[in-house]
């Protein structure tokens, strides 16, 4: 680490659970962000300031105005361009030392596949829909990728880890909501969403990631409902769904 690296970072430094070890893993980690909205924003705002060697942000939308109220990556002057472009563009003005690939388009299973083979040490699922959190769930537990998933409607949020490097021993995200052709999309557009709470739980993806990248794991086994209105946080226990057809054994 350079001298600018020890003062940009020092405040990380100073914590003995990072440490100078601990800021080198995050200076040659690669973190993967699909979904660049409300919960991709903050999270790819802290993961570029803590100094992520490589991020990779997918997203095919372009900013629109009804976007700005809880988006906090993007301002006017981004409205109509490619989301990942100008998410590219603002996180390089708070750290230029990083590298932040962009994928514009929505990737299927192989895509996904192939670029997790790549080298990556955590994918963050900050998608809107159901189709695209279990492929993501799928091809994370194919690739023992460590997977961190946020959602948030409402005046609600929730947030589950799955570090699919010990995926022998923990369950994925279809144990705990099973894929039975969900037909009622539950979407911020037509639910409406209280932008702080996709910041809270776009900011705890984010965290998560970190502590993925530092092997600190406390969140085996368990994931986080947040109710903005009651300011309530509960821990939901879940177990590894033997018949589950991502992770079961006989799926393995
Ligand atoms: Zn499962």
């Amino acid at each position: 680490m350079n001298d600018k690296e020890l003062e940009r970072y020092g405040r990380h430094i100073l914590l003995p659970e990072v440490d100078y070890e601990g800021q080198q893993k995050l200076l040659n980690a690669h973190v993967v962000i699909v979904g660049v909205g409300g919960l991709g924003s903050p999270a790819a705002l802290y993961l570029a300031s803590s100094g992520i060697k490589k991020l990779t942000i997918c997203d095919f939308d372009k900013v629109d105005l009804s976007n700005l109220q809880r988006q906090i990556i993007y301002n006017e002057e981004n409205l109509n361009e490619k989301k990942v472009i100008a998410a590219k563009n603002n996180l390089l003005k708070i750290n230029s030392n990083i590298d932040i690939q962009t994928i514009d388009q929505k990737l299927n299973e192989f895509e996904l596949e192939e670029l997790l083979n790549n080298g990556v040490d955590v994918l963050l699922d900050c998608s809107d829909n159901f189709h695209t959190r279990y492929i993501i769930n799928k091809v994370s537990f194919k690739t023992s990728t460590p997977l961190v998933s946020g959602s948030a409607i409402r005046m609600q949020g929730q947030l589950c880890v799955f570090d699919f490097r010990f995926k022998e021993k923990i369950g994925c995200y279809e144990c705990i909501f099973p894929n039975n052709n969900v037909d009622e999309e539950l979407r911020c557009a037509d639910h409406g969403i209280l932008a702080p709470v996709v910041g809270i739980i776009g900011t705890m993806q984010a965290l998560e990631a970190i502590k993925l990248i530092l092997n600190i794991n406390n969140m085996q086994s368990k994931f986080l409902l947040f109710d903005g209105n009651q300011n309530e946080w509960k821990v939901i226990k879940y177990h590894k769904d033997k018949e589950c057809k991502i992770c079961s054994a006989s799926s393995i």
